[in-house]
């Protein structure tokens, strides 16, 4: 399962974080998902859950804001909001596009104690 692995990597990287800071305890964890990262957020935080159990961060919270997917059009240059990677641009139809936003992933704080 994608979501499991994902989850361990930011189980990983929080505790790095906490122990860094002289931390024993995870609160909370907030992280930041496109819309087309391809992360099914339930699975994700299902996932922390079960790898969470017995670690610094088993009562932690974990906080998920998510970017919506937006792209840049190859034809008119023009920018737009996506929902997938094929969705043609509103301005000019083509489908051809950059994406500018919507792909990360990131983790963007922890709170410990
Ligand atoms: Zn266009």
């Amino acid at each position: 399962m994608h979501e499991l692995s994902i989850a361990t990597h930011i189980l990983e990287l929080a505790e790095e974080e906490a122990r860094k800071a002289g931390c024993t305890k995870i609160l909370d964890i907030e992280l930041e998902i496109g819309a087309l990262a391809g992360v099914q957020q339930d699975a994700l935080c299902f996932g922390f859950e079960a790898v969470s159990k017995n670690s610094m961060a088993e009562l932690a919270t974990l906080t998920i804001i998510t970017r919506q997917g937006q792209a840049k059009c190859s034809g008119c240059n023009a920018s737009f909001p996506v929902q997938s990677f094929f969705e043609p641009c509103p301005h000019c139809a083509t489908i051809l596009h950059t994406i500018e936003q919507g792909e990360e992933l990131h983790m963007v704080a922890v709170n410990a104690e």
